[in-house]
């Protein structure tokens, strides 16, 4: 079968090739890809800052934001059938396990001994066929099929909005207003899923108003242009308290004047991933008094467990039935496999590029 493929720790080295199809053993299933979410951590993988082969592998398949088709399922397979659509859960717990993995809290994992498919150890999903166990695998809806690609990058919100009520579970806590930072499609999803807890959304970007603004004003939530406007706490003045700052651009700073930003009692999420060395001067003391004058809490979140796709799913059919079409426009490319690295360059007016593995049988899966 075709596959994208990289020599981990090679820059460069991604390329089309062909690769042994797996054969599914007796309790899994082989799932036809229909296309796959590029995003940053491919980007690195490909420019190898980062990837792991399988074992006994000299080469790692990516690609780890999926939707497939059930092609056929093996004996003791219940819950599936052929023509399911399904997403693939990411990371797999650790084998010891260790206590979080142990519970099924692989995203939680201590030891870092997991493995996550297109990533660390595990082939990933920019393929024309994976096989797997259907307890990694999340069944989607007919009605999502055209949007179902995004649940993968959905589930990083998820978990950081399901862990942002545990934590503040620690107080009485009514939020009004959250801003998010960074218009890609993490912080774009996030959004949409503020504003189906009925948030007041602001969504802070450096992009020009294009697309970005355009979403994000389509989702009734206010867009901030980063060249017009600092992140600093006299924010606040103009729009009110900020109860939750979510983080998605990895621009370290921004997690600082986060800081300085959030509201008394409230809570600034870290999502995004930097990869560099940057040093910055911060107002150490300043920052250290407010923390803990203002109660509030800064937290760091990666990763998604089972649960967070299944919320993610019901989320994606609100989001298309409160905003529809909306979901659709987040997907800006859609590029043949032997086009994949088209989807690592940045355009202004793209927002998430996808590889189309499989074209969609005609009638299927739009929306509704
Ligand atoms: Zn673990």
């Amino acid at each position: 079968m075709k596959a994208v493929i990289v020599t981990p720790g090679r820059p460069r080295s991604g390329r089309l090739a062909e690769v042994p199809q797996p054969v599914p053993k007796p309790g899994e299933v082989l799932v036809r890809m229909r296309e796959v979410g590029i995003d940053g951590t491919d980007a690195e993988i490909l420019d190898g800052q980062y990837g792991e082969a399988p074992p006994g592998d000299g080469y790692l398949i990516i690609g780890h934001e999926s939707l497939g088709r059930v092609e056929t399922v093996t004996g003791g397979v219940e819950d599936l059938v052929p023509g399911d659509w399904v997403v693939a859960i990411v990371r797999r717990p650790d084998p010891v396990p260790c206590p979080n993995c142990a519970v099924g809290e692989w995203d939680m994992c201590l030891n870092g001994l997991y493995s996550e498919r297109g990533i660390k150890g595990l082939h990933g999903f920019l393929a024309e066929y994976y096989v797997e166990q259907p307890r990694y695998l999340v069944k989607l809806p007919d009605e999502l099929t055209s949007v179902g690609v995004l649940l993968e990058p959905l589930t990083i919100a998820e978990k950081a909005l399901d862990q942002i009520e545990r934590i503040q579970s620690r107080l009485v806590w009514q939020p009004d207003r959250a801003v998010v930072l960074g218009a890609g499609p993490v912080g774009l999803l996030a959004a949409l899923a503020l504003r189906l807890r009925e948030l007041e959304v602001y969504v802070y970007d450096r992009a020009e108003p294009g697309l970005k603004s355009e979403l994000v004003e389509a989702m009734g939530a206010h867009y901030i242009w980063a060249e017009k406007r600092r992140l600093d706490h006299k924010l606040a003045d103009e729009i009110g308290p900020i109860d939750v700052i979510f983080e998605a651009t990895g621009y370290s700073p921004l997690a600082f004047d986060a800081m300085d930003t959030v509201a008394p009692n409230g809570i600034v999420c870290l999502s995004g991933v930097s990869g560099g060395g940057r040093t910055v001067q911060v107002s150490a003391d300043h920052l250290n008094l407010e923390l803990v004058l203002g109660n509030r809490v800064v937290f760091g979140t990666v990763n998604a467990n089972r649960r967070h796709f299944e919320a993610g799913v019901q989320h994606l059919s609100e989001i298309e039935a409160r905003w529809p079409g909306l979901l659709s426009r987040i997907i800006t490319t859609r590029l043949p496999m032997n086009r994949f690295a088209e989807a690592l360059q940045r355009q202004p007016g793209n927002v998430k590029a996808v590889v189309e593995v499989f074209p969609l049988p005609a009638g299927v899966g739009q929306p509704v």
